[in-house]
């Protein structure tokens, strides 16, 4: 067994975690002491000393023993005094932990005592030392040398010190917000040089002015009060409330939020701060709800947030974590009902624009089959989404999806030149086409016909035409087929263009396209559910059945002639049409006259022959038959890519390929052609994937800029004060490298008092773009958590985003084998080739050939 000291040491390590939890504990039995004035003192970050200092009731001699001894609380007596505590600490943990990891010394004047003490404990919580100390009331804990009996975490915690103490600063805050007419002052000193002040607080009684204090005046005029309502109908059934049972007073709610006009907020969550009863906690749906609400008014920024949940304390459960950040709530879906009501109220009930589009979605998704429904978005960013409906199932279905599905895997498992058909006519006449397919056939290429004529469009602008090849037909039918292995298309991702290219449509214009498209998609729906689509049909099935021949010849005629107004995409298809039909004739129909069968006269003759058979072997035979069959299903059974491609799932498409697509295979892929002139549909083995050649060009060219870029900067007129939190202002000074990269330049004035010391003398520019404070505050807090990694502001990375989409192939060009294959090769050279920086997917898998037929 482990004895008792280690276990201490190790169980230790679970109460206080990081240097944020030993100052966190420490601060609040100052709190729970009643203190006024809180002072702390850190050496080296926090890794060499944490002195955390008050003016509290002290500690009475007769506690000096207990003190720092596991389990010892002067707080509450038995498990029922849990339900009403009041006070920080309850578990008697903190001082004992602290023990068994660092050297701890207390100084302590109880305010009946008359004199200080002084007490050095060991590491098991014992006393080695006691001795008179003059002080006045209140108490002193020293910690020295963090972790240092655990040598390993030690080493870690040297290591990342800067992180730990960014963190650590980050819990303060919240204290220090909180802590009503409690002053606290925080300082760190590195090495032998000066102590700067980290946080300081003036012991307001007002929340609003700590706050303040914490992140200077010019935060709170960005702010607005909490104001709290009762849920409104409407969120009380979203949430399934019923509000009459629910005590009225149950929730208090204060505070503060960011305004939700743009650029008021944070471009990070770094200032969100939530209390339960005034103790910071982290309520993860309630974060959630109130960064939801507010993303829907202003989309691209965090708000900053202080909020106080007040609540009857046999309400909440504190005693869940060893930190106690998390808490039980009861009634908690009562309290979300009214954070959103009251939000939704405060930034303004603007009706927002995704429940606009949400209605157009619906509407679509009813009257058709499956088309594409483009928008537009407020930065004109346009994105097209295909929807389908489930559609109900046309009698012959089933034969049809078959042989498609049995052509499909032919054609693509016979070695093809790219520029090749997606077919090869010979194969189709073998499959013995039924009428209704060769109806589908006429149907698609007619109704191609009226499609070219009704677009016209400004060049440039990708209409996705997605029904318009034989290959897109087969892939509407794979999606019937989901749930036995084959994907669906339901979001065709086409590039987006910009504003440049002309391609871009607002939402009226978005109207009008889908009745474009309407039309057009109606007409090639394969049994005719619409009148529209009758009208081709019957023209179709006039003609059609009796004489083949004849018919075909006039089609070519009519086609030929619609040809000529016909863009040459279309054109090249009809060609290919023709030429399988003239093949029909050829090698087709006249064999199979001349084969006719003629009976012949036989002689039979009768002869006995043994025949050899064994039960045995044949028992044999048919297990190892068995034994295969079962392998083979086995192998089928595990599909490794099982994701269907639509929104919802993309983030399991995108798990699975990273697992299943290592960076060498990209080299590896074979091209099987283009589609759609936007999509690159390649094989590797047995699965076929499609690639969207605009957005994984665009995520090249995106990761290029953003790795060689340097950034040229402007010089200002005048140096610009910053506004800086002092830890804030520390991480700046340590990471000017990347921050110059990013165009920014500093003048830094070591002998300026805290917070004065940095002045921005150079800002990044570009043709139109503008950056400012509010992206160095973002590189801050993205270096607090990564000290000297390279990062980029978020805007800049939108403004790579913009210039590589721009750069990068469009969807409508056509691309021969070699570029597509230098679009592919570029994937398998870069970190995260599955997203295009707008967030829109670069691959998907379509199907394996494995899954489509038995043999
Ligand atoms: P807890 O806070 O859960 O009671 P701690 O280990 O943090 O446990 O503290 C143990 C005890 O030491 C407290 O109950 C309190 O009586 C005493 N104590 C700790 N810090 C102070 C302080 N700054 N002022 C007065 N008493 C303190
Ligand atoms: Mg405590």
């Amino acid at each position: 067994p482990i004895d008792r000291k280690s276990v201490h040491r190790i169980c230790s390590g679970q109460v206080v975690l990081n240097l944020g939890t030993a100052v966190k504990e420490l601060v609040e039995n100052s709190l729970d002491a009643g203190a006024t004035n809180i002072d702390i003192k850190l050496k080296d970050y926090g890794a060499e000393l944490i002195e955390v200092s008050d003016n509290g009731d002290g500690v009475e001699e007769e506690n000096f023993e207990g003190l720092t001894l596991k389990h010892y609380t002067s707080k509450i007596q038995d498990f029922s005094d849990l339900i009403h505590v009041e006070t920080f600490g309850f578990r008697g943990e903190a001082l004992s932990s602290l023990c068994a990891l660092s050297d701890v010394t207390i100084f302590t004047c109880h305010k009946s005592a008359k004199v200080g003490t002084r007490l050095v404990f060991d590491h098991s919580g014992q006393i080695t030392q006691r001795a008179p100390f003059p002080r006045q009331q209140g108490t002193t804990v020293s910690v020295q040398q963090l972790f240092h009996t655990l040598p390993v975490r030690h080493k870690e915690f040297q290591r990342n010190i800067k992180k730990e103490y960014a963190k650590m600063v980050q819990v303060l805050q919240a204290y220090c917000i909180v802590s009503k007419g409690v002053r606290i002052n925080c300082t760190n000193q590195v090495g032998q040089g000066r102590k700067s002040c980290v946080i300081s607080t003036a012991g307001s009684p007002s929340l609003k002015e700590n706050i303040g204090a914490v992140f200077g005046q010019k935060q709170l005029q960005s702010l607005i009060p909490f104001v709290q309502l009762p849920p409104s109908e409407a969120v009380c059934e979203e949430y399934g409330l019923n509000t009459a049972d629910m005590p009225p007073n149950l929730y208090r709610i204060t505070g503060f939020v960011s305004r939700c006009d743009h650029g008021v907020g944070r471009s990070a969550t770094d200032r969100q701060f939530f209390f339960i009863n005034q103790r910071p906690c982290d309520p993860a749906k309630i974060v959630k709800l109130v960064n939801e609400v507010y993303h829907l008014h202003n989309k691209h920024q965090y708000p900053f947030v202080v909020l106080n949940i007040g609540v009857d304390s046999e309400c909440v459960d504190i005693n869940v974590t060893p930190d106690k950040r998390q808490i039980l709530l009861q009634e908690e879906k009562y309290l979300l009902a009214i954070l959103k009501t009251s939000l939704m109220e405060m930034f303004g009930s603007d009706v927002n624009k995704l429940n606009v589009n949400q209605k157009l979605l619906d509407i679509a998704g009813r009257t058709m089959w499956k088309f594409c429904v483009k928008f537009s978005n407020e930065d004109g960013n346009m994105w097209t989404e295909m929807l389908s409906e489930s559609e109900t199932e046309s009698p012959s279905r089933e034969g049809k999806r078959t042989m498609t599905l049995a052509r499909l895997r032919e054609s693509f498992s016979l070695h093809q030149t790219p520029e090749c058909n997606f077919r090869s006519p010979k194969k189709v006449k073998q499959q013995q086409r039924s009428p209704k397919q060769m109806l589908l056939d006429r149907t698609v290429s007619t109704a191609k016909t009226p499609k070219t004529v009704l677009t016209k469009e400004p060049q440039g602008c990708q209409k996705v035409d997605s029904k318009g090849s034989v290959l897109s037909r087969y892939l509407r039918k794979l999606e019937d087929n989901s749930d036995s292995g084959f994907c669906s298309i339901s979001e065709s991702d086409a590039g987006c263009s910009t504003p440049e290219a002309g391609s871009c449509i607002n939402s009226e214009s978005a109207v009008n396209s889908e009745g474009e498209f309407c039309s057009t998609e109606e007409q090639l729906q394969p049994a005719g559910c619409s009148k529209n689509s009758l009208d081709w049909d019957v023209q179709g099935l006039g003609t059609e059945p009796e004489s083949d021949r004849g018919n075909d010849w006039t089609d070519q005629r009519e086609f030929s002639q619609e040809a000529n107004s016909s863009s040459p995409r279309v054109k090249r298809f009809k060609s290919r049409k023709f030429k399988s039909k003239a093949e029909d004739l050829e090698a087709g129909k006249y064999p199979e006259v001349m084969n006719t069968c003629v009976d012949v006269l036989v002689e039979v003759q009768k002869k006995i022959v043994p025949l050899e058979f064994s039960m045995k072997v044949l028992a044999e035979k048919v297990k190892k038959v068995i034994q295969q069959q079962q392998k083979r299903t086995e192998t089928e059974n595990y599909r490794r890519f099982k994701a269907k491609i639509s929104p919802g799932d993309n983030k399991v498409a995108e798990d699975e390929l990273r697992k299943e697509i290592s960076k060498e295979m990209f080299a590896k892929m074979e091209i099987i052609g283009q589609f759609n002139l936007g999509f690159i549909i390649t094989k590797l083995n047995s699965d076929l994937f499609i690639i969207d050649q605009h957005a994984t060009d665009e995520k090249y060219n995106f990761e290029m800029l953003q790795q060689h870029t340097v950034l040229q900067g402007q010089k200002l007129i005048v140096p610009q004060n910053l506004n800086l939190t002092a830890v804030n202002e520390t991480v700046l000074i340590e990471n000017l490298e990347i921050f110059k990269k990013n165009g920014f330049d500093f003048v830094i004035d070591e002998n300026a008092p805290v917070t004065q010391r940095v002045k921005l003398v150079s800002m990044p520019t570009s043709k139109n773009w503008t950056f400012g404070p509010q992206d160095i505050d973002e590189l801050i807090f993205m270096l607090s958590d990564g000290p000297g990694v390279m990062c980029r502001p978020s805007r800049v990375r939108q403004m790579f985003a913009s210039r590589a989409c721009r750069k990068s192939v469009m969807i409508g060009t056509a691309l021969n084998v070699q570029e597509m294959r230098k679009l592919i090769t570029h994937m398998g050279e870069i970190e995260h080739p599955w997203n295009c920086p707008h967030g829109r997917p670069t691959m998907r898998h379509i199907v394996s050939l494995d899954l489509i037929s038995p043999e």
